[in-house]
Parts: structure tokens; C-alpha cells; sequence
């Protein structure tokens, strides 16, 4: 350990206690995704008092601290923190009101960042690195509430629902060379480095009109949406057996209109779905098989039907874990439970990481302290100090060794890194998703 790494962790250890203040209050005010106001705004202040430049509202509620003047690096290294909470109302900490939590853990990313940031942004430090660090605080990865993503589309504030693909079309990410992403993980291991892969996605919003009829009196003269929509949820059902267990596909729905009053034929069902595979083909393939079944259901009852689809996330691809965070991990937490990531723990979630990896290097770790399900109401911290401040000095130090004697390792993780895509063709390719099918039945 050198001079500035002791000090790195020095000031992260004087800070302890306002890093874990930073993270319970944000822990104890979830907001959901391009929501995120409040919790954007704590971080901007924080950031904004020692850095260079920083940069609000990106993507509705994303902000974006430069440690240096932004001109003048060859290289600049994001660490990444996202901001949204997930629905889980039965947690102890969800917000009465939207029944948002911080069920993922994504405090901890925020309070890794902050942490990172208390340190990073010393003098001596700042000045011991030949390069930029971008404190990147990003909405809107849990890619939940779809119609309310839909309308904020109509109303041309966003394009994609997750906030990293958003900030990538905005070009928000142009000037990051490198990101450093982490998720807290349940579990024995208190450190984790690496990712894996996990599943991309398509979003749907499914609307059945059909026509409103007195229930009992007249149902002969309705169209009942809620039947089409439930023969339709049916008809997905029974094209699993055609998914294949090497994709990992994964078609999920929920309906979030089901009807109006129980008296009245139900004369408009909305259904929510997430079509996920981990390769592009197997996402197209169910998500037109997920199509098919839903109008089936519309055919076989009158209805109308409309479906929107979306892009929503890219399968993450892996690369192979960082020997630095590794060495660093081992460095903080001598006597820590610490590996690497293995390649049979790949995930069927999803996530917009997964979208960064297609474009840039992106170096992951997870930190433990929490036990329980991630998204469950059984969720919790059980160790702040790996949760929170480990989490801290894994970002601060990271950035330190990447940036350090010339940038020599950064410069070589962005020369020997090869792009799926350039950011232009990520978008391309993302727009190839979107579709609006509408079929009408009605007589
Ligand atoms: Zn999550
Ligand atoms: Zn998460």
C-alpha cells in the first residue's frame, strides 16, 4: 500500500459515520425510476461543493460530477451509481405512498460513489492521478412501471427506459473511457469481482379494447377485454415448452388495468411484460411468440389490441474480473470472504449494465452486508461497513490504481477493449426493437 492509498483510506474512515448517514437516508427515501428527485438532489450537493463541474437533470434525474475539468484528460473513468429504488411495499423502509424501496441495494452503489468521492476529491490525491474520474449518479435501472416510461416516450422526455441506455443516446457517456460498476449481493462473500452473463429485454405494454356492457343485464352486448386478455396470458403459457433452457428465456406479466367496476363488462385490460432472453435472436423470437399469443386473444374474442414494444436492455458480456479491484479487495478485507465471479452464475435478470458492456470497458464488483432476497421484502443490511465503506474504498482505490504513474493501466484496459458497437450503433441497433402492433377485431 502507498502513501496515497493510506490516505485514501484514511479519509474514508474519517468519514464512516457521514457515509453511513448518506446511504440509511437514502435507504429510508426510495424513489422509483426517472423519479429519483430527491435522492439526485442529495448527490448533486454533495458532489457539487468539490469537483469541477457538475451537471444535473441528465435523462430527467441523472447527475454527472466531473473531478477535473473535463477538457483537459485523455482518460476518464466513471463510477457508476444508481439512483432508483425497486417496488417492494412489505419492506420495513418502503415509501408508504409508491411502495418504492431500496431492495437492490443501490444505496449502497450511491454511497460507494459518495464515499469514493469524499476521498478522491483531496488535493493530493486529485493531483496524484493522470486522469478524470466521473461520479456518474444514473436513473432508472429496475425498468419497472412500463406505461409510465411509455408516456414519458409520448412525451419525447425520454427514449429508453433504462436511464444507462437514455444517457447513452443523450451522449452523456461519450467522454467516459472506462465505468466501474457495483451491486450488493446476499451471501457469504463479502466481495465479489466480476460479472456474468444475464438476460436482455424487451418491454411490451399490452392494451385490449373491448366495448363496456352492463355485467348481468347485457353482457351479450360487450366485448369483454379481460376475457381477451386472460385467453392471451393463456395462450403465452402454453408457448414455453417451445423456450429453450440454453437461452434462459424469461416472459413475465403483470396487468395493471383490469377493469373498472365489477358491474361493467371490463372495456379496457392493460398487461405489462418483459419478453428476456440472453441472446438477441431468442429476445426476437419470444417476443413475436408473446405477440402472436396475445392476439389470439383479441381474434378469439373481438377486441381490439395494441402492443408497443420497446428496447430495454442488452445481455451483459462478461470480461474477465479486474486483478486490480481483486488485489485491492484482498488489501481492505484481510480476512474477508473474497473471489471471483463464476461463469455458472449467470443471471436471467437483466440489467442496463449490460448495455455499457456493448460499448466500453466495464469493470464490476459486489459488496455483501446484506442478506435476504434482492427485491423481497426480506432485504436488509447486516454489515455497513462492507455494505457501505468497503464499497467506498474498493471505488476510491480502483480509480487510484487505474489512474495512477501515468494512467498506464486505464490507457491499457481502454486500448485492448473491442466495442460490440460505437455509441451511434448502439442506438441503431436499440431502435430496431421499438414496434407498435394494432389489430382490430371488433365487429
Ligand atoms: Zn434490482
Ligand atoms: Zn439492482
Amino acid at each position: 500500500m502507498d502513501k496515497i492509498e493510506e490516505k485514501i483510506l484514511k479519509i474514508i474512515d474519517e468519514h464512516r459515520q457521514q457515509i453511513i448517514d448518506f446511504a440509511e437516508d437514502i435507504y429510508q427515501h426510495p424513489e422509483l425510476g426517472y423519479k429519483e428527485t430527491r435522492t439526485a438532489s442529495k448527490v448533486f450537493d454533495l458532489l457539487q461543493k468539490n469537483t469541477a463541474k457538475a451537471e444535473k437533470s441528465l435523462a430527467i434525474t441523472g447527475v454527472k460530477a466531473y473531478l477535473k475539468d473535463p477538457q483537459e484528460n485523455e482518460i476518464n473513468l466513471a463510477l457508476i451509481g444508481e439512483l432508483d429504488a425497486v417496488s417492494s411495499p412489505h419492506h420495513a423502509y418502503a415509501d408508504k405512498t409508491t411502495g418504492a424501496c431500496h431492495a437492490c441495494g443501490h444505496h449502497c452503489q450511491l454511497a460507494g460513489m459518495i464515499g469514493a468521492a469524499l476521498a478522491l476529491t483531496d488535493e493530493e490525491i486529485k493531483n496524484s492521478l493522470a486522469g478524470n474520474v466521473t461520479f456518474f449518479a444514473v436513473p432508472s435501472e429496475e425498468y419497472g412501471e412500463v406505461e409510465f416510461k411509455l408516456n414519458l416516450k409520448e412525451k419525447t422526455l425520454i427514449k429508453y427506459g433504462g436511464g444507462k441506455s437514455e444517457l447513452l443516446r443523450i451522449g452523456a457517456f461519450n467522454d467516459i473511457d472506462i465505468a466501474i460498476t457495483h451491486h450488493s449481493r446476499p451471501g457469504t462473500a463479502d466481495v465479489v469481482v466480476g460479472d456474468r452473463l444475464s438476460n436482455g429485454f424487451v418491454s411490451k405494454v399490452i392494451r385490449y379494447k373491448g366495448r363496456a356492457a352492463h355485467a348481468a343485464a347485457n353482457p351479450h352486448l360487450g366485448v369483454n377485454a379481460l376475457n381477451a386478455a386472460a385467453l392471451g396470458l393463456n395462450a403465452l403459457a402454453m408457448q414455453r415448452e417451445t423456450f429453450q433452457d440454453k437461452d434462459m428465456v424469461r416472459v413475465h406479466t403483470i396487468l395493471t388495468k383490469g377493469g373498472s367496476l365489477v358491474n361493467v363488462i371490463p372495456e379496457e385490460v392493460v398487461i405489462e411484460s418483459l419478453v428476456r432472453a440472453n441472446n438477441v435472436q431468442a429476445i426476437e423470437d419470444a417476443s413475436q411468440k408473446t405477440d402472436r399469443a396475445f392476439e389470439a386473444g383479441a381474434l378469439a374474442l373481438g377486441a381490439n389490441l395494441e402492443i408497443y414494444t420497446s428496447p430495454g436492455y442488452l445481455p451483459t458480456i462478461p470480461r474477465a474480473p479486474s486483478s486490480d479491484i481483486l488485489d485491492i479487495a484482498k488489501m481492505i478485507l484481510p480476512q474477508g470472504s473474497i473471489r471471483t465471479a463464476q461463469p455458472h452464475e449467470s443471471s436471467a435478470g437483466s440489467s442496463d449494465v449490460g448495455d455499457l458492456t456493448h460499448v466500453m470497458p466495464v469493470l464490476t464488483f459486489e459488496t455483501g452486508g446484506v442478506s435476504g432476497d434482492l427485491h423481497s421484502k426480506d432485504f436488509k443490511i447486516i454489515n455497513k461497513d462492507i455494505a457501505y465503506i468497503a464499497t467506498a474504498k474498493i471505488m476510491a482505490l480502483t480509480a487510484y490504481r487505474l489512474l495512477k504513474e501515468n494512467g498506464e493501466k486505464a490507457k491499457n484496459i481502454k486500448k485492448d477493449f473491442k466495442p460490440i458497437f460505437s455509441i451511434e450503433e448502439y442506438k441503431k441497433h436499440m431502435d430496431q426493437f421499438e414496434s407498435v402492433l394494432k389489430k382490430n377485431f371488433s365487429n
